[in-house]
């Protein structure tokens, strides 16, 4: 069953896979998140996804996390005469901020500081470093550049300056208008591209806080300076993504490796969740079958640690959608069969705070008791995510009856959400537990169990207790598949 895989797997949505009946299909094939991408698309289009995934999450009782992804000020080149111009290698181009149709020779670019930004010598990469240029010189809004290495560029490809320091702002006119869209339709995550500052995430946060709205930021990991200031943008934030498309382009290739590595380890270290993203299954975005390095990538990525791994043009607009959520689910649980993904944090490491020392005690008693499954209690969802951050081998469940923070928890390495009815006593929380555990075959009667919730229950304290507990439904059986949340059905009957 879906809810079998700990990685979660994060769907970039677009022509491939807007319609109802295919976003159907991405949530049974198993996408987890769905990443509505800013650089792209109108309002009313993303507002009928949002409608249709949270009607579609409710009706198959399985809970999605919409991530609203902020273009921020990527440099793209225009449109062209036809779509676009061949560049071969030794050929001179003008690049202009005039805003005109290209053609042969000449690039427009809506970025109008691009000649402050340039000077002869300066590398400028095309469609995420597939093509290059140097600056030979500059006039005026025009930069003269020859091509280092050649090809097709089409209309509205992104352009980088590595190593330059641009004079942008984090946030453009458009992120803004877009971010008040995302606050208004209480989007889960909301995507900051090109951060360098921890500055960048506070400015963020403030607005987020001042509209009184629970949606966390997630900070894309894309330039030199965001290296820089590593540590301090990964504590401020609450998710982090290796965005390594223009990552690569930044910091050149060869070095995205050790760097992935580096931002995962972080990450990890410090309890937060991190998706790792951009090509990982690159090449069915025309083939049905993916390539043994990008399985091996996929496979990886995971055994570095990731939260959550995405999909973007595969899902967005790849002829095989469907096939690459579903290959991506294939090779994730096939990894977590090794025990090199479980428990990458010591537990013997000092837990100051309440929920952290609950979180530590309660993977530690699983490990020790054998527990099937560590269900935590939540209101706000900060226990389950500090205890994802051990890798339990025990399954998670978050179960609340606030179906916001069901929706938020889908993105978190090994969280399955399940709502059950509000509760006023331990009593009717084992009841509850019991049955819908057996019932939904999580787990077995006579199975040991661990419970994280907070006491006196009645007052909806937060996490400060601990209680183990044998699973003790003697008159349930597992439900047959009709009745059961999607992601609890078995993989035969899921897509029917
Ligand atoms: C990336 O650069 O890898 C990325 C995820 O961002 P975008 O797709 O918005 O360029």
């Amino acid at each position: 069953m879906l809810a079998d895989r700990r990685a979660k797997i994060v769907a970039t949505i677009g022509p491939a896979t807007q319609a109802p009946e295919h976003l159907e299909k991405a949530i049974r094939s198993g996408m987890n998140v769905a990443r509505l991408n800013f650089s792209h698309g109108a309002h009313s289009d993303h507002l009928q996804v949002l409608t249709d995934l949270r009607r579609l999450s409710r009706d198959l009782r399985a809970p999605v996390s919409i991530l609203q992804d902020l273009q921020g000020p990527k440099i793209r080149v225009g449109k062209f005469d036809g779509g676009s111009i061949s560049l071969t290698e030794g050929e001179e181009v003008l690049i202009t901020t005039d805003q005109i149709v290209g053609k042969p020779g000449l690039i427009p670019s809506d970025f109008k500081e691009l000649p402050l930004a340039c000077q002869p010598g300066t590398k400028i990469l095309l469609d995420d470093g597939l093509l290059e240029l140097a600056v030979l010189s500059v006039n005026g809004n025009e930069v003269r550049a020859k091509v280092i290495f050649g090809g097709t560029l089409k209309d509205r490809k992104g352009m980088n300056l590595p190593g330059v320091n641009l004079p942008v702002d984090a946030m453009t006119t458009k992120d803004l208008a877009d971010l008040e869209w995302g606050l208004a339709n209480n989007v889960d995550y909301i995507a900051l591209s090109f951060v360098r500052h921890g500055r960048d995430i506070r400015r963020l946060r403030e607005i987020i806080d001042a509209r009184k709205s629970e949606a966390k930021i997630v900070a894309k990991i894309e330039m030199l300076e965001a290296l820089e200031n590593l540590e301090e943008i990964i504590r401020l934030s609450d998710v982090v993504m290796v965005a390594r498309g223009d990552l690569a382009v930044e910091v050149g290739q060869t070095h995205l490796p050790g760097i992935q590595k580096r931002i995962i380890r972080l990450c990890n270290q410090l309890g937060k969740p991190v998706i790792t993203a951009t090509q990982m299954l690159d090449s069915m975005v025309g083939n049905p079958r993916p390539t043994r390095a990008e399985i091996t990538d996929v496979a990886n990525a995971v055994l570095d640690g990731s939260d959550a791994l995405m999909l973007s043009a595969e899902s967005a607009s790849g002829k095989y959608p469907f096939a690459a959520i579903r290959t991506m689910h294939e090779i994730i649980l096939e990894v977590e069969r090794t025990e090199e993904t479980y428990y990458k944090i010591s537990l013997e490491n000092e837990f100051l705070s309440v929920p952290a020392s609950i979180a530590a005690s309660a993977c530690l008693s699983a490990l020790k008791l054998n527990a099937t499954a560590i269900v935590c209690l939540t209101t706000s969802g900060k226990t389950a995510n500090i205890i994802s951050g051990f890798r339990p081998r025990a399954r998670i469940l978050a179960v609340t009856d606030n179906i916001d923070v069901l929706n938020r928890l889908e993105l978190t390495w090994g969280i399955q959400t399940l709502s059950i009815e509000s509760y006023r006593t331990m009593d009717e929380i084992l009841v509850q537990v019991d049955q819908v555990l057996v019932e939904y075959g999580l787990a077995k009667t006579g199975d040991r169990i661990i419970l994280t919730l907070g006491q006196p229950i009645e007052n909806g304290s937060k996490t400060n207790s601990l209680f183990v507990h044998t699973v003790g439904a003697e008159n349930v059986t597992r439900a047959s598949d009709k009745g059961l949340p999607l992601r609890c059905q078995n993989d035969s009957s899921r897509n029917s």
